[in-house]
């Protein structure tokens, strides 16, 4: 058996360690149905997506803790060698990682040192990235019987080798004649692998699916809005959710969203299934649904049996979602007191803005309170159906509602931590222009919301910067479900912060769109250490021993939806997209940054302003979502305004012909005409000088300080006045 391993050692050694026996491997990987229902035993591992099934992220390690944080250091940093975003939970068992990262490549590591034992690259379809409206994320895979399993932004569920990183079977979970896309971690439970997927703004019906942890064949699939009213329903769920749609509007053709693109639970007492469901599609709902109907089961919790995938019950929070509001967001199960009573719930809180308390038994309703500010509704009635405030209603006109469609809360998890009884929210502030478009025309496999292109903020780039950091905010906020109040809120300099931990050492840690990682008091919110992590940090960190020593790590890569289409504050220099490790006496640091690389762009194209305007609005409809608001990157996605003159000659080919299609930027022909290009490009060279013209006279920098200041007061004047 010695020689066997010796000679499989050998064999991978190409793609594996020899210090890293496949057999120990995969027997570490060895998780079944009874290791994972009892995960909060193992403090030392985090073996599921949120920890545990209940999803707490919550650990019970307090090695380090508030009283001796400051001690905390880089142990280790793995470099990706990618520079977009990352949004991975890493699932760690026995010393060894297993997360996700661009391109849904899987990544095996020593969880000690960081060194890669495997990585795996399922060869996404670069060209794929077009349907992906937010970065080629991952969210992580999860870990059954000696297999690690991916879903691939190109919609393949991969079954991979724990101990060696070899596929072992892939199956395709989505019809590529629809611009589906995979980012969110599939979930295992009792032998079946649950994936589901996104894509609602693109024309998609969404569905979530079971597949057998060994073979990969499908075991069931539950569809979560109604396919075509002239086929029967799939089953009893889809006959009731049909008759919530108005028939007016041919959704089916569009695909109707509701898709399941991150969160799930699951409680093995109950034996229920717990899924999200994202936003209706289009998001116009007067023109989607002009009966008002309530459109089932987009915008719910939805809970399934999950040997069948069959329907247990359901509570849609936002019923004829026309905001975008999808309830895909974290899911919580906990035993907390609500009005003199221990009560099993689930607990969310969605992009609408209300923190949700459901019995998870029944679904019953117990409370929505708002978490934060709100306009597009004034309550929820004892029924939990919300109040809606008609001085907001779009119907006839532009609107700015709130939250605005990245939510009060996107998909970043939260924590709950049973010590102090708060969950903690990774909130985002902010408003946005609904303004509706009736000349819908169904575009394959592009952005079909039924509404205008998101505006771009009038005049310089300081003034349009305080804008966009006057009406986007973002915090951490410790919220009490028995009290349904804030306990803390601490407020950040950047909206689009990352995903939290928290741990019985009193500690809450988040990292930070402003490129740090951080820990605060769990009890005070009182902000204890910070490290500077080069880059914007989304993912949530996690926490794990290795031979007795307490690491905290997280993924360090900035993008992802608002990442990229907001261009807040890019990074000093070309990201690195790192996995980061921390432990007490760490004395770990990062390589120096690297200067950015700018060059020039030709002068001006003599057009007409009206030429710049119509490449303007084509700009914001086919090309903000990665290259950012007033063409400027978010910073893992090159600056158009900083190209380089070969990508000035071949503009047309790349945007109409696909030149790099291979690197994720597809050709446009089919939505846009040489004219509408040419106009694309002329908005952008206007760009790219005024850009020029401001690093050549920047002008001293007191007077740009004062008008940032000044810029700010205003933008939080028009904020409060939004
Ligand atoms: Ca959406």
């Amino acid at each position: 058996m010695r020689i066997c391993a010796a000679l499989l050692a050998l064999f991978f050694s190409t793609s594996l360690s020899a210090a890293y026996n496949p057999d120990v491997l995969r027997k570490a990987a060895d998780l079944d149905a009874e290791r994972l229902k009892q995960a909060d035993q193992e403090v030392s591992n985090w073996l599921a997506h949120g920890r545990t099934y209940d999803e707490q992220r919550f650990s019970p390690l307090d090695q380090i803790n508030s009283g001796n944080i400051s001690g905390l250091g880089l142990a280790w940093a793995f470099d990706t060698n990618h520079s977009r975003g990352l949004e991975a939970s890493p699932i760690v068992i026995d010393g060894v990682m297993y997360s996700t990262g661009n391109w849904s490549v899987v990544y095996a590591n020593d969880a000690k040192t960081g060194e890669l034992i495997w990585q795996f690259d399922p060869q996404v379809d670069k060209a794929w990235a077009v349907h992906a409206c937010c970065d080629v994320v991952n969210r992580g895979v999860a870990v059954w019987k000696g297999k690690v399993y991916v879903g691939t932004l190109d919609g393949y569920l991969v079954a991979v080798d724990a101990g060696t990183g070899e596929e072992i079977w892939r199956t395709l979970t989505i019809d590529q004649s629809r611009p589906y896309t995979i980012t969110g971690a599939p979930r295992v439970v009792k032998g079946k692998v649950v994936i589901g997927n996104g894509g609602a703004e693109y024309g998609v019906r969404g569905y979530v699916s079971a597949y057998d942890a060994e073979s990969g064949d499908m075991v069931w699939r539950f569809w979560t809005v109604p396919g075509n009213p002239d086929s029967k329903p799939e089953d009893d769920a889809m006959a009731m959710a049909l008759e919530t749609w108005d028939r007016s509007f041919p959704w089916w053709e569009n695909g109707g969203g509701g898709t399941v693109w991150d969160s799930m639970a699951y409680d093995p007492e109950l034996d229920q299934l717990y899924i999200g469901v994202g936003n209706a599609g289009p998001w116009n709902r007067h023109l989607r649904n002009p009966a008002g109907l309530d459109n089932l089961f987009v915008s719910s919790i939805v809970s399934l049996n999950p040997d069948t995938g069959e329907y247990i019950w359901h509570y849609q929070g936002t019923p004829n979602d026309g905001f975008d509001y999808t309830a895909t967001q974290h899911m919580i199960l906990a035993e907390i007191n609500w009005q003199g009573e221990q009560r099993s719930v689930i607990m969310q809180a969605p992009k609408n803005g209300f923190f949700f308390i459901l019995d998870r038994a029944t679904g019953e309703f117990l409370s929505a309170e708002p978490y934060s500010r709100v306009n597009w509704a004034l309550g929820y009635d004892e029924n939990g159906r919300p109040i809606e405030n008609p001085d907001v209603d779009y119907k006839d006109g532009k609107q700015f509602i709130r939250p605005s469609p990245v939510g009060a809360h996107n998909w970043h998890p939260m924590s709950y931590n049973p010590q102090t009884g708060f969950v903690y929210i990774p909130t985002i502030e902010g408003a946005n222009e609904i303004d509706p478009d009736y000349n819908y025309e169904h575009e394959p496999g592009f952005w079909n919301l039924g509404t205008q292109p998101m505006p771009q903020p009038p005049g310089e780039m300081l003034f349009q910067q305080a804008m966009l950091r006057s009406v986007l905010g973002g915090g951490l906020l410790a919220w009490n479900p028995e009290t349904q109040q804030p306990a803390w809120e601490v407020k950040h300099a950047l909206t689009w912060n990352g995903g939290v931990l928290s741990t019985a050492g009193n500690l809450v840690f988040q990292g930070t769109a402003d490129q740090k990682f951080r820990a605060f008091s769990a009890d005070t919110g009182e902000e204890l250490w910070n490290f500077d992590t080069q880059t914007g940090v989304m993912a949530p960190a996690v926490t794990y021993t290795v031979d007795g020593e307490q690491y905290i790590a997280v993924q360090a890569g900035w993008g992802g939806g608002l990442g990229l289409a907001a261009g807040l504050k890019p990074p000093p220099g070309p990201p690195r997209s790192r996995i980061l490790a921390f432990k007490l006496g760490g004395t770990g640091t990062l390589p120096a940054v690297p200067e950015r690389v700018i060059y020039d762009p030709p002068p001006r194209l003599d057009v007409s302003d009206e030429v710049i305007a119509h490449g303007n609005v084509k700009y914001r409809q086919y090309c903000v979502g990665c290259h950012g608001m007033s063409v400027v990157s978010g910073g893992s996605i090159p600056d158009l305004r900083h190209m380089h003159s070969t990508r000035h000659e071949g503009f047309k080919a790349i945007v109409l012909g696909g030149a790099l299609s291979g690197v994720g930027m597809v050709g446009f022909s089919e939505v846009l005409t040489e004219e509408d290009a040419d106009a694309i490009y002329a908005y952008i060279l206007d760009e790219a000088n005024k850009d020029k013209e401001e690093r050549e006279n920047p002008g001293p920098q007191w007077w740009r300080d004062f008008k940032t200041w000044v810029y700010l007061k205003v933008g939080g004047l028009i904020d409060s006045a939004m």
